[in-house]
């Protein structure tokens, strides 16, 4: 029986195919901005001093020192650069970690936030913000994060390897899986999830073989917009605590350990949740969803394994404990045992059951 509630943000996308640069400035005087500050990481300068150059005087200057999680002294060092350009607005271009620091940044200022993907992460499409201090990453809900404006262009993750593709990739299926079965989840977010899912997963192999094709990129992207559009309208489940434990606390690297994790959640959570597990496998076009996402990472050459990311079997249980220790939504009770069963499933490497 359909009972549900479904909130969007006011976020505008738009899907550009080579003209990412061109059409920033224009989403940028939409919201009546007139000096902005562009973020990106030291990779992504490129892009984003392509970006700024198109901006011409409406860049009040470009400050490139994204972190992965968002470090607070880098959010604090983000914040006196708009601070001291005068910025009425904020450009984030890059990965997650760039569009982490413009969040951080329109968090602390109310400043508005424009978004120029070059991952598959989903971060601009969520009002979801994340800091790291101590060692511990703190995470919360705050509609200013939430980009005015996406700017989505294929060609922008055309550099983007492979291996992070397809581990990015993963992350963004990731978000589609626990929105199937959040307990906040829609029928409109079914829909989206489960073609996001169809496309990320179509477009993986293709782009992994051709890694500069148009249609796969398209596509990848295409699939990260629904995904991300996925994760910022649910609450997500295990899988994200578990990987938010590992990323926060064990230093695990962020789309690499989503590639590893979700199979073995998926497989646990699947008695609980058997809907959302029949619509992974329609998507994947498969009868074991679990086994079907674990083959399709590994046979593009992902890492398979927690202990090849680098985590000791000495710290599952403390893991577990950890993840069990804090509440989330989830389809399936979370006990320290099960958690645990899953990470040493994860850890080995080992098919999903
Ligand atoms: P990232 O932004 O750190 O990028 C990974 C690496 O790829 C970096 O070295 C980056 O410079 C490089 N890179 C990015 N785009 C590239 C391109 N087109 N070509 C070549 N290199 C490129 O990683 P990510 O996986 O995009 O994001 C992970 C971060 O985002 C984590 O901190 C995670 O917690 C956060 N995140 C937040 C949300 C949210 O809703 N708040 C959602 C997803 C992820």
């Amino acid at each position: 029986m359909l009972d549900f509630s479904h909130e969007t943000g006011p976020v505008r996308v738009v899907f550009r195919p080579g003209a990412a640069v061109s059409a920033t400035p224009g989403e940028v005087a939409r919201l009546g901005l007139r000096r902005v500050l562009v973020v990106c990481g030291t990779r992504g300068a490129v892009t984003a001093r392509a970006v700024a150059g198109a901006l011409g005087p409406v860049c009040a200057g470009v400050h490139d020192g994204a972190r992965m999680h968002v470090p607070v002294e880098v959010a604090d060092e983000a914040v006196r650069a708009a601070g001291s350009a005068g910025a009425d607005g904020v450009v984030a271009v890059g990965g997650g970690s760039s569009i982490g620091l413009g969040k951080a940044v329109a968090l602390r200022t109310g400043l508005p936030l424009v978004a120029v993907p070059t991952t598959y992460s989903g971060s601009e499409m969520t009002p979801v913000w994340g800091l790291t201090e101590r060692g511990a990453k703190r995470t919360g809900r705050d509609a200013r994060v939430l980009p005015r404006s996406v700017v989505y262009d294929p060609d922008l993750t055309v550099s983007l390897p492979v291996p992070l593709s397809v581990t990015s990739g993963v992350n963004a299926l990731a978000h589609a899986v626990e929105a199937l079965y959040a307990p906040d989840t829609s029928p409109l977010v079914a829909l989206m999830a489960e073609e996001g899912v169809r496309a990320m997963a179509g477009a993986l192999p293709e782009l992994a073989r051709a890694p500069r094709s148009a249609p796969a990129r398209a596509r990848a992207l295409y699939g990260a917009w629904l995904c991300g559009s996925c994760l910022g309208v649910t609450t997500m489940g295990l899988h994200h605590k578990v990987c938010h434990v590992l990323g926060g606390t064990f230093g695990l690297p962020h789309a690499e350990t989503h590639t590893v994790v979700l199979p073995h959640v998926l497989a646990h959570n699947a008695p609980a949740a058997p809907e959302a597990t029949a619509a992974v496998a329609r998507a994947l076009d498969a009868t074991d969803a679990p086994l079907a996402l674990r083959d399709l990472a590994g046979r593009l050459g992902a890492p398979r394994s927690l202990a090849e990311l680098g985590l000791s079997g000495a710290d599952l249980a403390h893991a577990a404990d950890l993840v069990a220790g804090s509440p989330c939504a989830n389809p399936r009770p979370v006990t320290a045992e099960g958690v645990l069963t899953v990470l040493r499933a994860a850890h080995a490497g080992a098919p999903p059951a």
